[in-house]
This record gives C-alpha cells, structure tokens and sequence, in this order.
C-alpha cells in the first residue's frame, strides 16, 4: 500500500509536467526568426551559430568563461552556461568580496568624512580616499567585466544557469546572441559621490548588468536581470541620499543599434532600462532602434525604458508596478517611442498618469494599453495630468514599426508574459 501511494503521485507529477523544456533542446545555435524586431533588419542576427566544434564551449566558472570570451575575440563561438557563476571570484575559484577588493586604505567611513557635502562642499571628490577608490574599484572592475565579442551565441544550460556579480558588456561588437541566463546583482563596492547630480548630489555606481554599447544586431532572449539578493532599497542612505549599489539592468547607449530584446524579466531594480545615454549624444540620431516584446518589467522604479533619439517599438510587454515607483516609459530627446498592447499592474494608489515622464521628448505613440485591467490612453493623461513642467506630448513619432512577430492582444500578451517571460522558460 505504501508503494502504491508513492507511485501514482509520480506518475501524475510526469503526465502534468510539461514537455520538451530548453533543457531537452539544444538552443545553442538558433538564430533570430526573420522579421523578429529590429535586430532581424538586413542581415539579421545570427551570433555563434556558424562557430566550429571547436569553439563551443560548456562553462561552470569564471576562468572558464573568461578563456571562451577570448578577451571578446571575433571568432564565432558558442558559450553555454551550466550552474551558476560568480564574477567575484579569483583564479582559483575563490569568493571575493568587497573588502578583498579594497586597496591603497579605501574605507567607506574614511571616504564619507572626507566628503560630506557639510563640510567639504559641492567640489568633486579628490585626494586619497577618492584614489584609493579608484584604485579599489578597478581591482572590482577587473574581475566582474566581462566583454563580450561579435558572433557569439551564450545560452545557459537547462532551467538554472546564472551568471551573477558580472557586467556582460557588448562593447563596439557586432552580431550576439544572450539567451536562456539569468543574470544577477551586478553589485559596486565602490559606489563614488557626485555632488552634482540631481540637485542634492547622487550616489553613482559603475556597473550595469547588461551593457549594450556601440553594439549592433543583438538578440536578448528570456534573460532575467535582476538585483536578486541585493535590493538597492535595503541599502542605507548616505549624505540624505540611497547608496545605490546598481547601475542598468540592460543599458543601451552610445550608437548601439538594431536590438531585439523579447521574453526577458527585468525585476527587483531602480533603474531598469536607458536607451540612449545623453541628451547631447547627437551620433545617437539614427541608431538606437530596438524592439522589446513580451518582457516583464517588475517592481521597477524607473526607466522601463527611457528612451532619447531611438526608434522603440514596444510591444506586449507586462508591467507590475510596485511601491516605491516613479514612472516606466521615459520620453526624451528625439526619442520615438512606439507602445502596443501592453498591460500594467499597479497597485491602486498609482495612478495611469504617473506612468509616463517627459524630459525634452515631444512625440509617443500609443495604443492597446492596458491598466490594472482596463483599457487607457497615456498619452491623453499624459497631457491633462502631467506635473506642467513637462510639455505636451503628439502620437506622431515619425515612423511606424514593420519588423516584428505577431502581436497579441495585452490581454493575452499580459497571460502570456506571466507565464513565459525569464530565464528557464525558452519552449
Ligand atoms: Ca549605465
């Protein structure tokens, strides 16, 4: 009898399970569909898929990563991701942490007494706690930086690979494909005071989980980026401002272009998104065309995404808002932000109207949104309701997408999304 009882509860558990999950796929050399978003433009995107045998690589640490990005090499290549990996670790696979990486006398109480705006003003930081950080942070910066090349396909391997600790970097590289990996706690020792940021000074941190820069045709697939184990809103304040231990979870910038970010998790984060990083980075113009779909953005305080100069198409993805908020979509200069069915949760107190924020931007299209359920225009409540400092926003951006997959109502994309978008998930 007891026998019994424990083998029919397996048999259900097999027969309810579903099939043919990534861990019975090999994902390692798929290519971007035609048509899917911005990064199937001309060429399309195709990463390592062409590499030879040998320069598939499977990793489980560090120093195996490390020797497969050959220093962001050119050649195609495949990385497949088995387990987690820590950035922070030496070359024999040894945990480091802050105070390992500290230098030259940096101390975090040192460094606030010698810069508190009280009694050191408003003058950027100088002298030797301000070099001893720099020096402590490029130790930090020299394990956790890991550049990635053109033609390459990463993937993780089954429902639970994980890079964590690490800033990928897809720098001035062309043709990458990051699928299939969760990415977690790209986390500063070593943030650095900037007295002139935001009126009261900020706390600014160096790195970003996924930094896109001068990057071209990438695909990000079912990735989940997020501060998992590191919540910047734990983290203390320090000169009345939070210390802030995380940069962007995915950051686009610096003439990156032809980007398609579809089925990803980006959670548990401040500032989430940034497409474009200055308003006087007038090379941006042009560039910076990107397509999100089907993504979550969750417990997200800001930048989901802020967009200058791109053309964003920004289709079925899911919002759950929490406390804490400041806006999702940021419109900017020259930005052309595209917005179709997507649907947000918040919690009753935030309003449709605290969903977008202008800073110079002039024009956002959208339509098919979602809130809480009930269909909104934001642009209109953009208009009626916003703060007055910011100006009235047209629905004409100029440009209308053409690229993309098929899509779906918010309400189904909004089911859909729950359900499918992150890491482990791939079908
Ligand atoms: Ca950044």
């Amino acid at each position: 009898m007891r026998k019994h009882q424990l083998i029919v509860p397996l048999a259900l558990l097999a027969a309810l399970s579903v099939p043919a999950h990534a861990e019975d796929r090999d994902i390692s050399r798929d290519t971007l569909p035609a048509d899917d978003g911005w990064a199937a433009y001309g060429t399309g995107t195709t990463g390592g898929s062409a590499a030879d045998d040998a320069h598939v690589f499977t990793v489980t640490d560090r120093a195996e990563l490390v020797r497969a990005l050959d220093g962001g090499s050119d050649a195609p290549k495949i990385i497949r991701i088995a387990g987690t990996i820590d950035a922070n670790t030496d070359d024999n696979g040894d945990h480091l942490d802050c105070a390992d990486y500290a230098t030259d006398g940096y101390s975090l109480s040192k460094y606030l007494a010698a810069y508190d705006p009280r009694t050191w003003g408003a003058a950027k930081p100088s002298g030797p706690q301000e070099e001893a950080r720099q020096a402590s942070a490029a130790q930090q910066a020299e394990r956790v930086v890991l550049n990635v090349g053109s033609n390459t396909t990463i993937v993780g391997l089954g429902s639970s690979a994980v890079l964590t600790g690490a800033s990928l970097q897809v720098k001035n590289a062309n043709n990458v494909i990051i699928r299939n990996l969760e990415l977690r706690d790209a986390y500063d020792c070593f943030p650095v005071w900037q007295p002139n940021t935001g009126g009261l000074g900020d706390w600014k941190t160096a790195y970003d989980t996924l930094w896109l820069t001068g990057a071209t045709h990438v695909w990000i697939d079912h990735i989940t980026a997020s501060d998992k184990g590191h919540p910047d809103a734990k983290e203390p304040t320090y000169f009345a401002r939070n210390y802030l231990r995380h940069d962007g979870l995915l950051d686009i910038t610096n003439g990156s272009d032809l980007i398609t970010v579809s089925w990803s998790r980006f959670a548990d984060h401040d500032k989430a998104m940034l497409i474009g990083n200055g308003d006087t980075a007038t090379g941006d113009r042009g560039k910076l065309r990107v397509t999100l779909h089907h993504n979550e953005f969750e417990s997200v305080v800001q930048r989901a995404p802020r967009v200058r100069f791109g053309q964003v198409h920004l289709y079925n993805n899911r919002y759950a808002v929490e406390d804490g908020h400041r806006y999702s979509l940021g419109v900017s200069t020259e930005s052309a932000l595209y917005a179709e069915n997507n649907a947000i949760h918040t919690p009753g107190h935030i309003e449709a109207a605290d969903l977008v924020k202008s800073w110079n931007g002039t024009a956002l299209h959208q339509t098919g949104t979602l809130f809480n359920g009930y269909p909104v225009d934001l642009l209109a409540i953009h208009n009626a309701y916003n703060s007055g400092s910011e100006r009235d926003l047209t629905a004409d951006v100029g440009w209308t997408p053409t690229l993309h997959a098929k899509i779906d109502s918010a309400e189904r994309a909004d089911r859909e999304v729950a359900r499918g978008a992150g890491a482990g998930r791939i079908p």
